[in-house]
Formats: structure tokens, C-alpha cells, sequence
């Protein structure tokens, strides 16, 4: 076998040669055209046989006719009468004895020319005299191996009553046969010649459509992970090829992506970790040097500490998020009253605005049931909150309503603030996983980028929508689209019934 393996210049990957692509589509073409061919020479071979005996039965049947006019008969006994002087008489005469036979009713020879080639029994010339008309029989073969055509039947003498004999001419088919058997001879020699000359073609073409789709996977074995961003170009044809090379560069570019968000995640991760590790050193470091008073200790262990939490927060906040995107985070969904859940986190959130004198507000149309998982659905409040928090300068303000939606289907759920805003070229990616905004002031990135990709998981799982509107320096408005609880037969858990209407 391994004579007929085929290596595409790609050492890990060999083609057998009958199952490569190659072979198949030149076997296919080869295949489907000598089938073709054969089924055009037999259909015309038998037309012309068709035609060609029709025309000897022709001339048969007014032989026929011409042989009844010769015949007479005396005393029982058939005679050629025709004129012998006369050259067309004498030359049908010769045709029509070439073959012939006649005998009496009971089938006893009287004359006849090859007698045995006609080979009539006694039975059959009963037979064919008993019908009606003479007939046309099938081709049988005379002594020389000559196929010929035979018509048969009765002939009546001018006795009275009249005698029936029986007559059986025949003409050889032996000039159709031979015209047919050129042609078929002439047809299998183009045959011969034609057909390795299709398979020929068939590989050379199969060859020349699939010399690109080596090249693509040329290519793609040069592609490693390290180099993803580099592109199959594509051929310009537009066709098939194309936009499979076209399918896969999409594919390399989106691979491209993840690597490239997988490498600045750990980055980020081990930055973002590093910093608060860093920070723990050096108070422990300093409270061992320096600290002499157990307040002194105190304060080094509740910074230390501090960093701790901050720690465990963005360790939770990676789990948890790696958990939701595996699928392993599952909803404890409840029929839950939306407002007095909003105004809970709402309420969390008036100490840290008061620090920064902005002023939280919250209006609430009551009714807004959803059927979610609270502890999520407070998450994702309070990621949207602080962001407004964090990105809303002193004295500013964020708005929380909560409403009927267009489509009464839904809730809508509206976060708006009065900050920094973010800038049109950002907008598209503040969903994507890590990916934060450089602060323009402080040229420094806050945060993990991590709160709203978790918010759009949260809203995602419970089938609703999010989109974001914003305008640098002047605001940002969040806007939650979450399905109302249609089923009343769900009971609202006691905690979250109780709320207030609103809270300014
Ligand atoms: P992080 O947890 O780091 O804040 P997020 O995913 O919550 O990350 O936010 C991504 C980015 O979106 C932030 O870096 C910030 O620049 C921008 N952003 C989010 N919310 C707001 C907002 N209310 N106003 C302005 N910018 C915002």
C-alpha cells in the first residue's frame, strides 16, 4: 500500500491514493463518461440495425409480392414463369431463387434453392399456412452462417377448388449486419482512444481544481498558535475556495482574539493580584521592623487585612464568572417582586453616593414580577450601581427606574448617570470580558473588567436584553429589558414582598 501513498508536502498528513480527492473526482468523471459514451453507441447502434432490417423487410415484402406473380403452377408442380429475354425479369428471377422454398399443403418439397437453410418442419408450414397473410419471421441463419430474413406463407393454384402451397422467400441481412458491425467496431476503437484520453483530462482537471486547497492547507500547517494572526490570502476567484479560506482567517482571527484576551487576562490577573500581594508585604514587612505598640501591630494586620479582602473579591469574582460561562452557576430562580429588590440594593448603594455628595434616586412603578435568581439579580444591581458610583463625579446623580416596557412581555429596568460616559470607539466592548477604559486623567486602569460581562451573563440567563446609550462627558444609561412573570402560581418569597414604593 504504501507504493500508492501520496504525500501532499505535509509530513504528518498522507493521502491514500485511491481515497484522495484527486482520484475520486477523475474516477467519477471518467466513470460517468464512458457510461455515457457506451449508452449513445448502443442506443445508436440499434436505431441503425432497427432502420437498416426495416428497409430489407421492405424490399422483402414487394419481392414477395413480385414472387406470387411468377409462380404458376402445373399439374401440381410450381413453374418460374418469366420473360427470359427480358434482363430486369431474368435479374428479379435470380433474387427472389437466391433463397426460396415451396411445398405442398402437407409440407413436401417441390422446389426450393438452400432448402436445409430455410429448415421449415412439416408443423411450421401447417402452421404459417393456416393464418391468413404470409409473415415476416425472424432472421435465421443459412448454411453459410448468412442471416437472413424470411416471409412465408400461402400461395393458391388456378385449380378448382384452388390447391394452397407453401411459399418462403428470404433476403440475406448479412450487407445491414456488416454496416452495423463496421460502425460498432469503428465506435469501440474511438472508445479505446477516447476514454483514457477523458481520464486523462479528469485527472489533469481534478488535479489543477484542487492544487489551491494544498496550498490552503499549506498554509494552515504554517499557522501555530503563535502566529494566528497570520492570514491564507485568498485567491480572488470567489468561489468555494475562497470562502473557505475566507471561513477559516475568520476562524484564526477569532482564535487570534481569545488567545490574545487569554494572554491579557493573566497579565491583568497577575497585575491585579500583584498589587494588593505587594501592598501586604510591605505592611507586614514594616509592622515586623518598626512596630513597637500593639495598636501599631493592630493597624498593620487591618490593612493587611484589607488587601486581603480586596484579594478574595477578585478571586471570587473570577470564579464566578468562570463558573457562569462553564455553565456550572445554576439559577435558583423564584417569582420575585423586582421593585422592592431594587430598592434593597438601592439603599446599600445611598451611603457610598452620599460619600461622593451624589444624589441616588429610585422610581418604581409596583408590579414589576419577574421569575429570577435574587442573589444574581442583586449582583447585577449592584456591578451597575458602583460603576455609576465610580464613574459619576461629586455632585452628579444617578437614576434608577423601573417600569413597564414597551413590549408587555417585559420590565425595564433603567440605570442612568450623570459621569464621565464612555467614549463611542469603547461602547461596543464594555461587555467583553476584561476590558476596561484607560481613565483619560489618571492614564490608569481601574477594576478587572469583569462586572459587565458578568451583568450581560446574569441578564442572558434570564432571557432578557441589555444595551447601553452614552455620551462622553455627559452620561450613561443602562437599560434592562428582564421577561415579566406571566405565572401567578408561583409564590413571592416573604423577603422580597417587603419594599418600599420609592426612595430618594
Ligand atoms: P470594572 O469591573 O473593571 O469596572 P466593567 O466590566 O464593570 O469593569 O466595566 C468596563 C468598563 O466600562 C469600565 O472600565 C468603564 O470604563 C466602563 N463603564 C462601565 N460603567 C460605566 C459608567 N456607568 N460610566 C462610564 N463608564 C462606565
Amino acid at each position: 500500500m504504501a507504493r500508492f501513498t501520496r504525500v501532499f508536502g505535509i509530513p504528518e498528513m498522507r493521502v491514500a491514493f485511491f481515497r484522495g480527492l484527486r482520484f475520486r473526482l477523475a474516477f467519477s468523471y471518467a466513470f460517468f463518461f464512458t457510461l455515457l459514451l457506451v449508452a449513445i453507441g448502443v442506443f445508436y447502434r440499434q436505431s441503425l440495425k432497427t432502420q437498416l432490417e426495416g428497409d430489407v423487410q421492405r424490399l422483402l415484402e414487394e419481392d414477395w409480392g413480385a414472387a406470387k406473380g411468377y409462380i404458376k403452377f402445373v399439374n401440381a408442380q410450381p413453374l418460374w414463369d418469366y420473360d427470359k429475354s427480358d434482363a430486369e425479369e431474368v435479374a428479379t428471377y435470380s433474387q427472389l431463387t437466391h433463397l426460396y422454398l415451396i411445398t405442398d399443403a402437407s409440407g413436401n418439397a417441390l422446389a426450393y434453392d438452400d432448402y436445409k437453410s430455410l429448415s421449415f418442419d412439416a408443423d411450421e408450414i401447417k402452421r404459417i399456412l393456416a393464418l391468413p397473410q404470409a409473415v415476416v419471421l425472424p432472421p435465421r441463419r443459412d448454411t453459410d452462417g448468412e442471416l437472413n430474413l424470411i416471409m412465408a406463407g400461402k400461395v393458391l393454384d388456378d385449380h378448382k377448388p384452388p390447391r394452397p402451397y407453401f411459399l418462403a422467400i428470404g433476403r440475406s441481412l448479412a450487407d445491414s449486419q456488416r454496416t452495423v458491425g463496421q460502425l460498432t467496431r469503428y465506435y469501440i476503437l474511438s472508445l479505446l482512444v477516447l476514454i483514457p484520453l477523458s481520464s486523462l483530462l479528469g485527472w489533469v482537471v481534478s488535479g489543477r481544481a484542487l492544487q489551491p486547497v494544498n496550498s490552503v492547507a499549506q498554509a494552515a500547517q504554517n499557522i501555530t498558535g503563535s502566529n494566528l494572526s497570520m492570514k491564507i490570502p485568498p485567491r480572488g476567484a470567489g468561489d468555494e475556495l475562497d470562502r473557505l479560506i475566507d471561513s477559516f482567517n475568520r476562524m484564526t482571527a477569532r482564535l487570534g482574539d481569545s488567545f490574545e484576551q487569554i494572554r491579557r487576562f493573566s497579565t491583568d490577573v497577575s497585575h491585579e493580584l500583584r498589587t494588593p500581594l505587594t501592598a501586604i508585604r510591605g505592611q507586614l514587612e514594616v509592622a515586623l521592623f518598626t512596630a513597637e505598640t500593639p495598636d501599631q501591630y493592630r493597624d498593620a494586620m487591618v490593612n493587611a487585612l484589607e488587601d486581603v479582602e480586596r484579594l478574595s473579591s477578585i478571586v471570587r469574582a473570577l470564579l464566578l464568572l468562570s463558573q457562569a460561562e462553564s455553565g456550572q452557576l445554576v439559577l435558583q430562580k423564584a417569582r420575585l417582586d423586582l421593585g422592592a429588590v431594587v430598592l434593597d440594593v438601592v439603599d446599600q448603594f445611598q451611603i457610598p453616593a452620599q460619600e461622593k455628595s451624589i444624589t441616588l434616586t429610585a422610581s418604581i412603578t409596583p408590579g414589576s414580577v419577574i421569575l429570577a435568581d435574587r442573589i444574581q439579580i442583586e449582583r447585577l444591581l449592584s456591578n451597575l450601581l458602583s460603576n455609576a458610583i465610580k464613574y459619576t463625579p461629586a455632585r452628579g446623580g444617578v437614576e434608577v427606574r423601573l417600569g413597564p416596557a414597551d413590549s408587555p412581555v417585559y420590565v425595564s429596568l433603567e440605570i442612568e448617570d450623570t459621569g464621565v460616559g464612555i467614549a463611542p470607539e469603547n461602547l461596543p466592548h464594555i461587555f467583553d470580558r476584561f476590558y476596561r477604559v484607560r481613565n483619560p486623567e489618571t492614564n490608569r486602569i481601574h477594576g478587572l473588567g469583569l462586572g459587565l460581562s458578568f451583568v450581560s451573563w446574569i441578564v442572558e440567563a434570564h432571557g432578557g436584553r441589555i444595551d447601553v446609550a452614552s455620551a462622553a462627558g455627559e452620561g450613561t444609561r443602562f437599560r434592562i429589558l428582564l421577561p415579566r412573570d406571566a405565572d401567578a402560581s408561583h409564590p413571592i418569597p416573604a423577603e422580597a414582598a417587603a419594599g418600599k414604593d420609592s426612595l430618594h
